[in-house]
């Protein structure tokens, strides 16, 4: 029998349905999902390792790239999560589909987390996304940063790109992983996690808490959920009841 968030045996019927379909249907049994997550760390790490070794002695403005660069990436983070990831717009239903039906289906504000290492799957991209981001967004932009600005600006932005991709796909893994994990009760850590749980409440999901990593984007667009008074002390008990000790079965 499946249990749920932190072992909880009372897993909703309709739920445990929802995840035993999608198992069997999406994660094949060769999945790994360990592996998944070295190849998103791994990967991301030897591109970035790759492009900060071509720098060579950058003046303030090539430094500059690396902060603009992950402020507009947050930016980005927001609007494609705010827009085709929560709205089905031509061309990129999938994204939809697999983020909304999928993602947000299979996670609840109420249960979370990741009942085994195949449960990865549905928290990270394909692994097939980071030769597309690096071949869509990370690679064009940096060549024509190389040809109209400078060499350093380019692999600074190629290397900031990449490891904003990166921190996504590690910190949304954070998210989902049990509350007893050592990481879970990093203080950074557990603030992000409140902010992406708060997002998977069904009914909150299209109006607050876009961001998946800093919630820079959501406080700028006033979208970052304020708990009425009533709720933010009942919270504390909530949290409490998650973290209970394994249900007996
Ligand atoms: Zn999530
Ligand atoms: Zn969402």
């Amino acid at each position: 029998m499946e249990t749920g968030q932190s072992g909880r045996a009372d897993l909703p019927a309709s739920l445990r349905d929802f995840r035993t379909e999608y198992r069997a249907r999406v994660i094949g049994p060769w999945y790994n999902g360990f592996v998944h997550l070295a190849f998103v760390v791994l990967g991301s790490s030897a591109v970035i390792g790759a492009a900060l070794s071509f720098v060579r002695n950058p003046t303030w403005l090539d430094w500059l790239c690396l902060p603009v660069t992950f402020v507009l990436a947050n930016l980005v983070e927001y609007l494609g999560h705010r827009g085709p990831m929560h709205h089905c717009f031509r061309w990129m239903g999938l994204m939809f589909h697999r983020h909304t039906h999928e993602h947000h289906q299979f996670f609840t504000d109420q249960w979370m987390t990741c009942r085994s290492q195949k449960d990865f799957k549905i928290v990270l991209f394909p692994a097939v996304m980071l030769f597309f981001y690096l071949g869509v967004v990370a690679f064009p932009i940096g060549v024509l940063l190389y040809l109209v600005h400078t060499r350093n600006t380019a692999y600074f932005y190629v290397a900031m790109a990449t490891f904003y991709f990166m921190s996504y796909e590690v910190l949304h893994f954070c998210y989902h992983l049990d509350d007893d994990v050592w990481i879970s009760h990093l203080p950074v850590i557990r603030a992000l996690r409140r902010h992406h749980r708060i997002h998977h409440r069904l009914n909150l999901m299209l109006k607050y808490n876009f961001n998946i990593t800093w919630p820079i984007s959501d406080f700028f667009f006033g979208t970052i959920y304020r708990a009425p008074q009533a709720e933010s002390a009942r919270e504390p008990a909530a949290i409490a009841q998650e973290s209970a000790p394994a249900a007996q079965t």
